[in-house]
């Protein structure tokens, strides 16, 4: 007989999970909280080689090609000139597959689609709540009042992971990192036709990036250091447009285009930065977490989709050769927690020179960043070049 596995959330690492589990015989069935037609995620994510090669296997990546920018980078210094390039083509070259930038609501619904092709069940407005174990089967209770029970239940369900704190109820809370991450999408006349890269200048006072899609829509990205945590209804109500006339200040000297993309963003984007705590085990009986449930990631070096995906490799691996779910979840841990913490420690490194607001500290760092890009290309190899070992 199958075994049964309730996935909580329909994010990223979800609906892959269940794909990579139904192909070893799995029955899966996902639980997401939020509603069908409310799972459009205004920000756009860089997906990397790592997570591109994991995610062709399911969805047919000409799709995320139907809206999108390149990975290339060209950066600039405050007076217009080029500095440094970061082509993706050594990628392409190396890995088969080359960094873009996509919505992350279309990777979604492409995951879910391929989810749903393959025969999977994915229930919305369910609000995973609690879990208990008994009789060789673990309960999910849903804040909807249903509940499911299956062999296994694994917690792909994020930064804010319920089943974490299920599970772990001692665990610190996610701490705010100061830093919040903006971006937004304008159309400007100036600049209409796609562009082969995304332009990063680092500007008199900090860096403005951006790119123009295929459809010629601009998005671009920055960084907004602020001290207090936003409040919910400052997230809602306020927060964006403090964000809006701070950059468009910060930007003031530097090039006009900028500040005219900031002001014409018919959408900004605005999410706070969080670091979750380490987790000293990632399951617990019936129960495992991945993704960002585990591991939560800044978003500063772009991997926390890429390893969300890598893991649904190596548990799926790991539970297709061991039929005692303990053992498998225990070499999971073992196999994955050194390598996210090794890229997580480098997010974090890049994360702390984007908080630094001193003038002299931040010209130095603008130029070193410059310089260290040539450099680095080969160097991104073990984070790129990832494959699954036994
Ligand atoms: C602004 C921003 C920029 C980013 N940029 C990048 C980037 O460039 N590159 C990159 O690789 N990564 C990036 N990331 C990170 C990336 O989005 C995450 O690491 C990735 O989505 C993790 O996948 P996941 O499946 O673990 O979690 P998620 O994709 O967050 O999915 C979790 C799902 O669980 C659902 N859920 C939550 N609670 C419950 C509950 N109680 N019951 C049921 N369902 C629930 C949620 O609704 C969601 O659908 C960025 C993140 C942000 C916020």
């Amino acid at each position: 007989m199958n075994r049964k596995v309730i996935i909580i959330g329909a994010g990223v690492a979800g609906p892959i999970l269940a794909l990579q589990l139904k192909k070893i015989g799995f029955a899966a069935e996902i639980f997401e909280s939020r509603s069908e037609d409310n799972t459009k995620e205004g920000a756009f994510l860089g997906l990397t080689p790592n997570g591109l090669n994991i995610f062709k296997e399911f969805v047919d990546l000409r799709l995320l090609k139907e809206d999108y920018t390149p990975g290339s980078m060209k950066f600039f210094n405050s007076k217009g000139k080029q500095i440094a390039e970061l082509d993706t083509a050594y990628q392409k070259q190396q890995y088969g597959v080359e960094t873009i930038q996509i919505k992350r609501a279309n990777l979604n619904k492409y995951a879910r689609i391929a989810a749903k092709d393959a025969g999977i069940k994915i229930w919305y407005d369910k609000k995973f709540v609690r879990y208990h174990e008994a009789s060789e089967q673990v309960t999910a209770y849903f804040a909807d009042g249903t509940t499911a029970s299956a062999d296994i239940m694994i917690g792909c369900d994020g930064m804010f992971s319920e089943v974490r704190n299920q599970l772990f109820p001692e665990v610190f809370a996610i701490q705010y990192t100061k830093l919040i991450s903006t971006g937004g999408y304008a159309k400007i006349p100036e600049l209409s036709k796609p562009l082969d890269s995304i332009r990063m200048t680092f500007g008199e006072r900090g860096f403005f990036a951006y790119s123009v899609s295929n459809h010629g829509e601009v998005w671009w990205f920055n960084n907004y250091f602020r001290e207090q945590q936003p409040k919910p209804h400052e997230i809602e109500k306020t927060l964006k447009t403090e964000i809006q006339d701070y950059l468009a200040n910060v930007h003031k000297n530097d090039d006009p285009l900028f500040s005219k993309i900031i002001k014409n963003s018919h959408e900004i984007i605005a999410y706070p930065i969080y670091d979750v705590p380490r987790l000293s085990h990632w399951y617990k009986g019936r129960v495992c977490l991945i993704g960002d449930a585990a591991h939560g990631i800044s978003p500063h070096i772009g991997q926390g989709a890429s390893l969300a995906l890598e893991d649904t490799v190596v548990i799926a691996e790991l539970l297709k050769s061991h039929k005692d779910y303990g053992t498998a979840f225990q070499i999971f841990q073992s196999k994955r927690q050194p390598r996210v913490e090794k890229v997580i420690k480098s997010a974090r490194k890049v994360g702390d020179t984007k908080t630094k607001t001193n003038p002299i500290a931040a010209w130095f760092r603008d130029r070193l960043i410059g310089f260290f890009i040539g450099k680095q290309i080969q160097q991104l190899d073990w984070i790129y070049g990832w494959t699954y070992s036994k």
